[in-house]
């Protein structure tokens, strides 16, 4: 039995009651044996064995006042996945559906994640299963700020340097960094996804979106000498990720069709007007199907999984995880996809990577392609410590870069191992290396 399957094996015994944090572990130990055939000392050191298990897990009880008066309370986590190369970094999720194996999942990622930007930043993700929907702005200032009352004994801008997710947008950063400040008596870069009054990062709102269509363009360019330019293209999602993802890919001159939020999508034969959707998600906080009610000859249709029955040359998954299952994926082949690049986490379920895969379609995972958003709040951290602003056009070019970078560092490795093309082993393995690398070297910290 291989080094990684053993592993594996040992993991599923132990959590089978954290089915997404499995499925990603699966997906990346499934990947990286050739790596470990190469690197023999890394078994020998229980290297992988280390790599599964956070370095602390910090659970924590939320309690806060609603706006009738009532006691509610949350359970709040901060998953420390990892710290060989810089420290905890990774975003808080506030979503009724998070559970500890989520965050592990999405803590799992991470780590190989921020290794490939290149940026020396580890991996880590928390949030709480607080509901923002609904809730009143004094709702959410009280429950971030109950949220921090505990975090902020865990963190710090050289320990954990937390930062936004879904359900945690600027609002929510800006409170618990005005918590955190209160607690400490301290201005430091604790978050990232800042306002820009306060710390942050021109470029950051924009940054996954954007970082998602350079690494599209990169990868349709060097594999296939083609480009975003001319194609259809369908975004599932309406929020942040999914609108940068819009703006870049009509500014590549493509043609948007569709964009969804949990509910349903939203199909415009003519090309998604965005200052639409903006004004909706953006200042209205409304549903997407609002669109329909705004622009002629757009169509709304209730269910998230018909978008991929959309005909378009380019998919890009910027809502949620395994949004597209088997099914969803062949119908996008049958329909003529050619690449398909996930700005979401996990957005693929394996079957529907399998599928795309074997399809010999270009496919940009999502550890790879939507690295962009964490690379910027790395960018925000070095402003942070040298105290100075970038312009926009200075991050937006080193965003650019990184994203760059990221597409070849995974195409090299893919053809070192022998599966040109393949960049969810190439990313895996590129992701892995370093941070292998970082650990061997520090020895077994006790
Ligand atoms: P937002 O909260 O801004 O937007 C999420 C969007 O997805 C909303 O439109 C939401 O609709 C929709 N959505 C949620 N669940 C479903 C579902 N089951 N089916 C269809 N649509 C759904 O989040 P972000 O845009 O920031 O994040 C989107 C994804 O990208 C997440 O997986 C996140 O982890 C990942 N990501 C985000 C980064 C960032 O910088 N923001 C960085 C890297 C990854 P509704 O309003 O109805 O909930």
């Amino acid at each position: 039995m291989s080094y990684t399957q053993k592993v594996l094996d040992e993991l599923k015994a132990r959590y089978p009651e954290q089915p997404e944090f499995i499925q990603a572990a699966t997906e990346i130990l499934g990947t990286i044996q050739p790596a470990l055939d190469a690197h023999p000392e890394y078994e020998e050191a229980a290297l992988l064995e280390r790599l599964v298990e956070p370095e602390r897990i910090v659970m924590f009880r939320v309690p806060w006042v609603d706006d009738q008066g009532k006691v509610q309370v949350n359970r709040g986590y901060r998953v420390e996945f990892n710290s060989a190369i810089g420290p905890y970094k990774g975003g808080l999720r506030f979503n009724p559906t998070v559970t500890l194996g989520m965050l592990k999942f999405l803590g799992l990622e991470q780590i190989l994640k921020n290794s490939l930007t290149t940026l020396p930043m580890g991996g880590g993700k928390g949030g709480s299963d607080f509901d923002p929907k609904g809730k009143s702005n004094n709702e959410i200032m009280h429950f971030c700020q109950s949220f921090m009352t505990e975090l902020y004994r865990h963190i710090g801008p050289n320990t954990d340097v937390p930062a936004g997710d879904l359900g945690v947008g600027g609002r929510e950063v800006a409170y618990m960094f005005g918590q955190y400040k209160r607690l400490r008596n301290e201005f430091t870069g604790v978050l990232t996804g800042k306002g820009l009054s306060y710390g942050g990062s021109l470029a950051r709102t924009e940054a996954t979106g954007y970082g998602l269509l350079y690494f599209t363009e990169e990868m349709m360019s060097c594999m296939k000498n083609d480009s975003v330019k001319g194609k259809t293209v369908v975004v599932s999602g309406s929020g942040n990720v999914a609108i940068y993802a819009t703006e870049k890919a009509q500014a590549l001159g493509a043609k948007v069709v569709a964009l969804s939020d949990s509910n349903g999508y939203i199909y415009d034969p003519n090309g998604i007007k965005l200052d639409v959707v903006k004004q909706i998600k953006e200042v209205e906080r409304g549903r997407i199907k609002e669109y329909v009610n705004r622009v002629e000859g757009a169509t709304y249709t209730e269910g998230c999984k018909g978008i991929w029955t959309i005909k378009c040359d380019i998919a890009l998954p910027c809502a949620t995880q395994n949004e597209i299952d088997g099914e969803s994926a062949e119908i996008l082949l049958k329909n003529g996809v050619q690449v398909v690049a996930e700005g979401a986490n996990m957005p693929s379920t394996p079957e529907a990577i399998d599928k795309f895969l074997a399809a010999g379609i270009l496919f940009g995972p999502a550890k790879a392609a939507n690295a962009g958003g964490v690379a910027t709040s790395g960018l925000e951290m070095s402003q942070n410590s040298e105290r100075l602003s970038w312009t926009f056009e200075e991050v937006d070019a080193k965003l650019k870069q990184i994203m760059i970078n990221i597409f070849h560092n995974a195409y090299d490795r893919s053809k070192e191992y022998d599966v040109e093309g393949n960049l969810v082993v190439g990313a895996n393995i590129a992701g892995f290396l370093k941070v292998a690398d970082a650990m061997k070297w520090q020895g077994v910290a006790y």
